[in-house]
């Protein structure tokens, strides 16, 4: 008798890259390394441990960039392994690890499990999802480093010679660049989010994935067919033939629309009633300006400037910054480069180890009030803005802004940088336009003040809608509520967006709620001038917004003020655009 065949099943996790594929499963197992004993060290053989431990970073750093100089060029863009070898070396991690077999006289691999769990929960408490995120860069360095100490071989996912879909736990930067890309067709896994590194490398490499899964290691076995459709966050394991034609079909449609987006991409964003949107890209590292470029973004709306500052022992130099930013200004030029000045929190600053114990972080010293604390550091990255801005067109944008008071004194630091520069008889140019972004409630209520002393505001709605609903950005538990339609929300843009027209500044938008679709007719309506957003979004914002008249969105915004609840705004916004976004974009 034949086997019944197996029930169709589906799983549904967070989309991290779209697209559609259909394919064979390969499991990737994570084994060996679980169980680690304790046990202590006296005298002369605390020292061979500590060598021991040495070794075995070496030997990991080795592999790294082993790994890194055979990578394909998009992976080394994404700059993944080069944070595991600053990571590999950290005081936070090297250091303090040996600093453990010495004075408690344990094994390497006890004290590495001890030092990497505290990390851990270090960045897991951190405010920022992507920051967060990073708490896996660390389960993965140590995870190396743990490999070599005990012994245990990595499974070796080079020698994959099928055309398969990945399934795993989770996936290490150094397991992804060693993979031969042309075989794989998917990534699916248990752990990570939205910008887990899983999401982040297949985005480079434009392959579909869905991570956080939770169980797809077990509900998914070697060799079993299966659908990933990372645009919906959708994965059916053994698929019916109706599903495996369905799928066919919309794999085909996406790959269709795919062609026709990107070859738009560099047409201007235009309405069909002839007001064009410049339509930007946040980046996070300098080499992210080429994908800027290959998804034809206006420029750079946000070039978010922490990540320098960030798995280092001393902060940056003047010096450093200033050729990081050049280099972006100079590769943009003529286009605008938007540089915002250092975002960190006490939690934030572990590039110099200087922590600050804050119960609410988020609430805390960040950003602008930690800047405004730490006048050196300041001084040292508006310096550096400043010569950047003789070689292209750069703006400045101060992030969290929440008093009048504290825009003046920024002003008055990136003044005194300027005349310092003078003096020193270096290149700079302080003709530049300044900008702050609005992403703390207070600021809307004085936008009237604030627009006084600036040449535009930049709505940051990820904060935006943390401090006003009141609702962590990266807390799960309330996820659902963290709306971006909330009618508190649409509100508070427009009276932003009212006030900088009255007062004759630019409006734009860095939030990543501008990179959603079916919210561009409210944004449009509300008479925004700029849009910015993750660079892949771009063909897709430029497109939508083709797509639509301006006269049209204003009315919709009219009776959308009118609306009481978020599901209210969206039901109104599909009625009137449902049907002309359905035709422009893939969902
Ligand atoms: C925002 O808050 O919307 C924003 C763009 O800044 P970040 O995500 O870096 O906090
Ligand atoms: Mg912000």
């Amino acid at each position: 008798m034949s086997q019944p065949a197996a029930e169709e099943k589906k799983l549904k996790g967070i989309t991290a890259s779209p697209g559609i594929c259909i394919g064979k499963a390969y499991l990737v197992d994570k084994e060996g390394v679980d169980v680690i004993k304790k046990y202590y060290l006296k005298g002369k053989k605390i020292q061979v441990e500590i060598n021991r431990f040495k070794t075995a970073v070496k030997k990991a750093e080795d592999e790294i960039r082993t790994i890194i100089e055979n990578s394909p060029k998009e992976l080394q863009q994404a700059h993944i392994l080069e944070t595991h070898l600053a990571l590999l070396n950290d005081k936070m991690l090297y250091g303090k690890t040996i600093e453990i077999i010495e004075k408690e006289g344990i094994n390497a691999e006890w004290a590495l499990k001890k030092v990497a769990s505290n990390l851990n929960s270090i960045f897991q408490n951190m405010v920022d999802s992507y920051l967060k995120d990073r708490a896996l860069d660390v389960a993965h360095v140590s995870d190396s480093i743990m490999h070599n100490l005990v012994g245990v071989e990595s499974e070796d996912i080079a020698a994959i010679d099928k055309r398969v879909i990945l399934v795993s736990d989770d996936l290490s930067p150094a397991d992804t660049s060693r993979i031969n890309l042309a075989r794989i067709m998917g990534f699916i896994t248990n752990r990570g989010g939205k910008t887990s590194h899983t999401g982040i490398v297949a985005q480079a490499l434009e392959i579909p994935a869905v991570v956080g899964l939770a169980h797809a290691t077990t509900a998914i076995k070697n060799d079993e067919l299966i659908i990933v459709d990372g645009s919906t966050g959708i994965v059916i394991v053994n698929p019916s033939e109706k599903s495996l034609v369905e799928y066919e079909e919309r794999k085909i449609q996406y790959e269709d629309y795919k062609v026709g987006i990107t070859r738009e991409s560099h047409l201007k964003a235009e309405t069909t009633d002839g007001v064009q949107l410049e339509v930007m890209a946040n980046i996070e590292l300098p080499e992210e300006v080429f994908a800027v470029k290959d998804y034809g973004g206006d420029g750079v709306g946000l070039y978010r400037t922490e990540f320098q500052y960030m798995n280092r022992a001393e902060f940056p130099s003047e010096e450093e910054l200033f050729d990081k930013y050049r280099n972006v200004v100079e590769i943009m030029a003529p286009k605008p480069v938007t540089i915002r000045t250092l975002d960190i929190n006490g939690d934030k600053a572990i590039a110099n180890h200087t922590r600050y114990d804050e119960i609410n972080p988020a609430l805390g010293l960040r950003a602008i009030r930690y800047c405004l604390k730490k006048p050196d550091v300041f001084r040292t990255q508006l310096r550096a803005i400043l010569r950047a801005a003789a070689f292209g067109q750069v703006r400045i944008l101060f992030p969290m802004i929440s008093a009048y008071f504290e825009i003046c004194k920024a002003k008055k630091l990136l003044d005194q940088a300027a005349d310092s520069l003078e003096k020193d008889g270096l290149p700079y140019n302080r003709e530049i336009n300044i900008g702050i972004m609005i992403e703390v409630p207070s600021a809307v209520i004085v936008a009237e003040f604030l627009a006084e002393k600036v040449d535009f505001f930049s709505i940051g709605t990820n904060d935006l809608i943390q401090y006003t609903l009141a609702i962590d950005r990266g807390n799960r538990n309330v996820a659902d509520l963290y709306q971006p339609l909330d009618p508190a929300i649409i509100r508070m843009i427009k009276q932003v967006a009212d006030v900088s027209k009255d007062k004759g500044i630019g409006i734009f938008m860095c939030g990543e709620m501008a990179a959603t679709p079916h919210h561009i007719p409210l944004l449009l309506g509300m008479d925004l001038d700029e849009l910015s957003m993750n660079p892949q979004s771009i063909p897709q914002i430029k497109r939508v917004i083709r797509s639509l008249d301006l006269s049209d969105a204003r009315s919709f915004v009219r009776e959308a003020l009118k609306k009481k609840t978020a599901r209210g705004v969206f039901e109104l916004s599909k009625d009137a655009f449902g049907d002309t976004l359905a035709e422009v974009t893939f969902s």
